[in-house]
């Protein structure tokens, strides 16, 4: 039996940062805005449509884009408001499906061939999405629909802001031809300067490079140029289960009463949450110290910091000064815990405009 065709939705929040601040701020709103640096310093984060008129954009220096617009409003960015928004629209996506892989806050694939709303039409649910969108958080969003993750990316990028776009089996191939090669998702700019010196101009031209030329010059993902060139793409979303907290606890075989053991114990599940944390690729702000006594009786303690840490060292620190604070424990302990919570993940830190350099 043949693979159904797949039904992948790429949604994206139109200039995410900047929309925000226009929503919160009336004065901002049909105004060059420019998110996080000032006009001598730092590096814009994100710039809102009528900034990028002037050639303003994401990662561009400061200074240079307000001599490009000099009457560019340069505003602090509220990193917290942001990550709020972008936890009601994956509540969103949730509602559809659990295949919702983020790639930034405002950015995400999800596969909507099977649903829970068993709903057969991925544009209805692309423009359904836009609209509670629209609804729950006042913003506007683009989606594109298609059977892959690279031609829905292309998509949703194709009408923007505020579009929908979708790219049917019988379209892609003469789409991907016509399109710029500095067009392609996950070709960056370093790799399309080497292809336009190779004659690469557009996909067609891509599209007529044998896999082992592309290999040669690019290494292993010269294959994955070659299946894109033809419109082919059979990466999955890939989920990331998102973890309110990571941990790890132990039980005594026999009840324990001294500090030395206490810490020794911590020492080892700091390791087992640092480790947990690697792999997921998260940071945590807060600790919580778990102790079960000997009666059962159960106290957590915990601490919050202003800045985030994942090492087992930082992890170990705080969990020992919970031990300690307000004071020992008084009675034999059966079970000591320790879980990391306010976590960030890698993939919310991703910024605009830095993606397409992380992707491979
Ligand atoms: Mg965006």
């Amino acid at each position: 039996m043949s693979q159904p065709i797949r039904k992948i939705i790429h949604i994206d929040m139109d200039a995410f940062f900047a929309s925000v601040e226009q929503r919160d701020n009336p004065e901002l709103r049909g105004k060059p805005v420019a998110v996080g640096g000032s006009r001598a310093r730092g590096v814009v984060a994100a710039a809102s449509y009528e900034a990028r008129k002037y050639g303003v954009h994401s990662a561009l220096a400061s200074k240079i884009a307000a001599q490009r617009c000099p009457h560019l409003i340069f505003v602090k960015a509220r990193f917290d408001v942001y990550s709020a928004v972008s936890r009601q629209i994956r509540e969103i996506f949730f509602a559809y499906t659990d295949l919702v892989e983020p790639l930034s806050l405002d950015e995400a694939y999800l596969d909507v061939t099977e649903n829970k709303i068993g709903m057969p039409s991925a544009t209805i649910i692309a423009n359904q999405i836009r609209q509670r969108i629209f609804e729950e958080t006042g913003l506007t969003a683009s989606a594109g629909v298609s059977y892959n993750k690279f031609l829905a990316k292309i998509a949703s990028d194709m009408n923007k802001p505020n579009g929908f776009t979708l790219i049917t089996p019988d379209k892609a191939e003469d789409l991907v031809a016509s399109l710029d090669i500095g067009k392609f998702h996950g070709i960056g700019k370093v790799t399309a300067a080497k292809m336009q010196s190779m004659g690469i101009i557009t996909g067609a031209d891509l599209r007529e490079r044998s896999e082992a030329e592309l290999i040669r010059n690019f290494g292993k993902v010269g294959s994955y140029y070659y299946r894109i060139a033809r419109a082919q793409d059979d990466r999955d979303v890939q989920p990331h289960r998102i973890r309110k907290s990571i941990g790890s606890e132990r039980t005594f075989e026999a009840d324990i009463a001294e500090e030395e053991a206490m810490l020794e114990h911590l020492l080892y599940l700091s390791k087992e949450v640092a480790q947990d944390m690697e792999r997921l690729k998260a940071t945590a702000k807060t600790i919580t110290l778990k102790i079960k006594y000997f009666d059962f009786t159960l106290n957590t303690r915990s601490k919050t910091f202003l800045s985030e840490f994942s090492s087992e060292d930082a992890i170990y620190t705080v969990a020992r000064d919970l031990l300690r604070t307000p004071q020992l424990p008084q009675f034999p302990v059966r079970l000591l815990g320790i879980s990391a919570s306010s976590l960030l993940y890698q993939h919310d830190r991703l910024q605009e405009g830095y993606q397409f350099t992380l992707e491979f």
